[in-house]
């Protein structure tokens, strides 16, 4: 007899193979049986639903809502039970308790290293799964100061070390933020030693390139030059294309990764479903070198300094108050917490961004900013959704099984997260059950909203959204990199 079955399902495993009806039986927080299956002490149908792999959400920054939410609510409401943590450079870990992360993480508590970071999650329970890059911009940041230009050969060894201590921990390999200080600063020869760290580990290297712009292409090249030198596998975070005058440039980028992976690099990448990036205001308009074409573009969403004009376009913020874009620009990025502000910049092609996504190289990363005051871009409660309403029933863009498998078995082999991301009998009971007819994101630049359609949510077994509500069940585990 088996704990529970879903029964009647429209079965999408993973695998972006046929879908068809059936079962699913769950036993112990594992899948025991698919197709027909027997007995159970308890049923859910799932008649007219889809059931899936729980989402893997390729590309987040939970860190610290893992900590300060601990279910995670707005990734289980969308179907995601798995989040991969420490992207752009930036992690929870290492800290140094009592100083606060000077990022937009604002990480702070009693712990130094990941394995303590661990230790917190797993007592205080977290909702979804989580597994982590270590940052590459953190460590340095903590042993050198955010304004370390190139390390000595000494300091660059201890930077070194600590990255190796998180992969000894379990980490996924190092993530770069090349935007970011101290990464905008590190040379390509810095960046090697760094990435052989984890290569030793058969650890990845996730990148936020140093261009995403004219330079796209000369950004992938330095990238793709450090993994054929170390031999680690390369993720590129976010892949896009941003500023009008570089629309319908994105092919020659897909181009570009087809010949490196023809090399035999092992280089792969995650996409948004938005055509609005979203990031720390300072990082993209530096306070000596504002770009006002680009501040057209902007809207400021968190603002501890000015919380008055969250929600506002930066345009509109100087006609109320009667500055020019540029001053009004400079005050947001000299104010005390500039460091804390984020913006959203509509300067992405959709049709670059599907093209991208479209790829098979391509899963699916929200990139969300958590924030709890403030409208945050929709992408961080609507990603999983949007692809597959918006995007795959209603625009047709790819199957649905394509797009579930961008979102499940892709980014569990990628990261390998063994024995998660397919509906197969000895799995990890991670399950979404949705329906396929309603699923949509409601969210926009100016409300959030929850999304619709996701029924059922189970994590390692244990049901984390029930009818579309949250449980509060937290039974996600933290997941360490398995031996490759
Ligand atoms: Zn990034």
């Amino acid at each position: 007899m088996y704990d529970f079955a879903i029964r009647g399902a429209l079965i999408e495993d993973g695998s972006g193979g046929q879908s068809f009806e059936g079962d699913i039986a769950v036993d112990g927080g594992h899948i025991a049986a698919v197709g027909s299956v027997g007995a159970s002490r308890a049923e859910v149908d799932a008649e007219g639903l889809v059931a899936a792999p729980g989402f893997v959400d390729a590309h987040t920054h939970d860190d610290m809502e893992l900590h300060c939410n601990p279910d995670n609510g707005s990734k289980i409401k969308q179907g995601v039970t798995t989040v991969i943590c420490g992207s752009c450079g930036f992690s929870a870990f290492p800290h140094a308790p009592g100083r606060p992360s000077p990022d937009f993480l604002s990480v702070d508590g009693w712990w130094r290293t990941y394995q303590e970071y661990q230790e917190v999650l797993t007592d205080h329970g977290i909702g979804t799964n989580s597994a982590s890059f270590v940052g590459h911009n953190t460590v340095q940041r903590l042993l050198l100061g955010a304004d370390s230009a190139e390390p000595s050969a000494r300091a660059l060894a201890a930077v070194c070390d600590d990255i190796r201590r998180a992969m000894d921990y379990g980490a996924l390999g190092v993530s770069t933020g090349l935007i970011y200080r101290p990464g905008r600063h590190t040379s390509t020869a810095a960046l090697t030693r760094i990435v052989a760290t984890v290569s030793d580990y058969g650890g990845i290297h996730s990148t936020h390139l140093r261009d995403e712009s004219d330079g796209l292409l000369n950004a992938i090249a330095e990238v793709a030059s450090v993994s054929r030198e170390t031999g680690a596998s390369l993720q590129i975070s976010h892949l896009k294309v941003i500023g009008e005058h570089n629309w319908g440039s994105l092919s020659a980028a897909l181009d570009q990764i087809d010949r490196i992976r023809a090399d035999g690099i092992d280089i792969a990448f995650d996409v948004y479903p938005y055509t609005a990036g979203s990031g720390p205001l300072a990082t993209y308009f530096p306070p000596d070198d504002i770009d006002v074409t680009r501040a057209r573009l902007v809207q400021i969403i968190r603002c501890p300094d000015y919380p008055h004009f969250e929600g506002w376009r930066l345009a509109d913020i100087a006609r109320e108050e009667g500055l020019s874009l540029r001053s009004v620009t400079h005050r947001l990025v000299t104010a005390p917490n500039a460091d804390k502000t984020l913006c959203v910049i509509f300067e992405i092609h959709e049709d670059d961004m599907l093209e991208a996504l479209s790829h098979p190289a391509a899963m699916v990363g929200s990139d969300g900013i958590p924030q709890q005051t403030g409208v945050p871009h929709p992408r961080l409660q609507g990603t999983f959704p949007r692809v597959l309403g918006h995007f795959s029933r209603d625009k047709g863009v790819f199957s649905q099984s394509a797009a579930i498998q961008k979102m499940t078995s892709m980014p569990a082999t990628r990261y390998g997260l063994r024995g998660r991301g397919l509906l197969r009998p000895g799995y990890a009971a991670d399950i979404v059950v949705f329906d396929p007819t309603t699923i949509a994101d409601c969210g926009t630049y100016s409300s959030r909203a929850d999304p619709v359609g996701v029924r059922h949510v189970f994590v390692n077994g244990k049901q984390a959204l029930s009818n579309a509500a949250l449980t509060g069940v937290r039974a996600g585990r933290v997941l360490t990199r398995e031996e490759r």
